[in-house]
């Protein structure tokens, strides 16, 4: 019923990733874009939770032409994963991982004239060129040199020999809200910063500004190079790019059922027991997935598994490795398994089995975040299988 299923030995839970999807997303971003425009992939946090260089090595396929990451440890994982194209640290890290930048050729985040010059130092001491990406902060207030002031920090450290701009970036709070007046405001900021640095004489290296909603709803801000992360691992932003580009969800989470029980009316589940069983012919499951492998304990009573194809009503709290879910015996009613379940059925958390389907989205929904928390946290602790 669940299509490409394979199992890891030990643990009956694992994260499924369809790296097919991964391509095909990758692709779908790209024709978003101009064919002069550069793509810069996001695979910050193992991927968004899809697994870094698996995921890295699958959109080189079909045209990444850059990577960037949050950490440098990230960074140092890509590149000893076999990752040879340039390598972007989307923050500017603690002055003492300059060494590392260097020997990894890493390309920081810089918004400080002390890290600028102390990893130009390293740069210089090894016979080499540290390249870094000059961050602008242009209204949302969270890394960058202050917009009015990107031009003097540039002229401050354009001096030292051992760094160069490779990139001159900015990142909107408000990409996915069509038509706002902040958008607007950070472009033209950017902008303008970007056109004084330019005036000055020095170099920008490659201008990027674009997420994926910005990539897919806003292609005047493409400039010379898009930086789309969530796109790439088929999960939409935004309502708004919806139909705008076709997208396929890369993540399944998959486990088997280790117990089955039935339990007499009035039999408590779990801690606390939140849940008794209101009837009889009710079967109780347990998989061995918890909210120490992403799944959220906000989602306790609210949310479905997909068992044999058939939506079930999960029961009880969600413990730190395991959960339990009901199915209900000739039940002529919504939630109806045309037959008992059984130890080591396979049961779907996120994915699709037969026709239906649970979404990030819809996960998110319930515990009140977005489809990004939902995938990074289910890349915690399970193993990925890539089918
Ligand atoms: C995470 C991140 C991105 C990618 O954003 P998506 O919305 O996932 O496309 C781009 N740029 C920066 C600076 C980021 O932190």
């Amino acid at each position: 019923m669940v299509r490409g299923l394979r199992c890891p030995e030990d643990r009956w839970a694992w994260v499924e990733i369809d790296l097919d999807a991964v391509r095909q997303n990758t692709a779908a971003i790209k024709r978003c874009m101009d064919r002069d425009t550069l793509m810069m992939c996001v695979v910050k946090a193992d991927a968004y939770g899809h697994g870094a260089v698996r995921c890295a090595k699958a959109m080189k396929r079909s045209g990444a032409d850059q990577f960037a990451v949050a950490t440098v440890a990230e960074g140092v994982a890509l590149r000893e994963g076999g990752i040879s194209e340039p390598i972007a640290i989307l923050s500017e890290p603690p002055v003492e991982t300059a060494q590392t930048i260097v020997d990894y050729d890493l390309s920081p985040a810089v918004f400080n004239q002390s890290f600028a010059l102390a990893l130009g130092e390293c740069a210089a001491a090894a016979g080499k060129v540290a390249t870094y990406h000059l961050a602008i902060d242009t209204g949302m207030t969270r890394i960058g040199v202050n917009w009015r002031d990107a031009l003097e920090l540039r002229r401050s450290i354009d001096f030292h020999r051992g760094i160069e701009c490779a990139g001159t970036f900015t990142h909107f709070a408000t990409a996915d809200v069509p038509r706002d007046w902040d958008f607007s405001m950070q472009a033209r900021r950017f902008s303008e910063a970007v056109e004084s640095i330019d005036a000055a004489g020095l170099d920008t290296g490659l201008v990027h500004c674009a997420n994926t909603p910005a990539t897919i709803l806003h292609p005047r801000v493409h400039m010379d190079m898009c930086r789309a992360g969530i796109g790439l691992y088929g999960l939409h932003p935004a309502n708004e790019t919806r139909g705008m580009v076709d997208l396929k969800p890369v993540m399944s989470v998959r486990g088997r059922i280790t117990r089955v029980e039935r339990p007499e009316v009035g039999t408590g589940v779990s801690y606390g027991l939140s849940y008794r069983v209101p009837k009889p012919n009710i079967q109780i499951c347990t998989v061995p997935i918890g909210y120490a492998d992403g799944l959220s304990r906000n989602l306790s009573s609210n949310m479905d598994v997909l068992v044999n194809g058939e939506r079930c009503r999960q029961v009880g709290r969600i413990c730190m490795d395991q959960f339990m879910f009901e199915v209900s015996i000739n039940n002529v009613r919504a939630y109806k398994p045309t037959r008992a379940v059984a130890y080591g059925d396979v049961v779907t958390i996120l994915g699709t089995d037969g026709e239906e389907s649970i979404t990030a989205d819809d996960m998110a929904q319930r515990r009140g975040t977005i489809n990004y928390e939902v995938v990074c946290d289910f890349g915690l602790r399970l193993q990925k299988i890539y089918v």
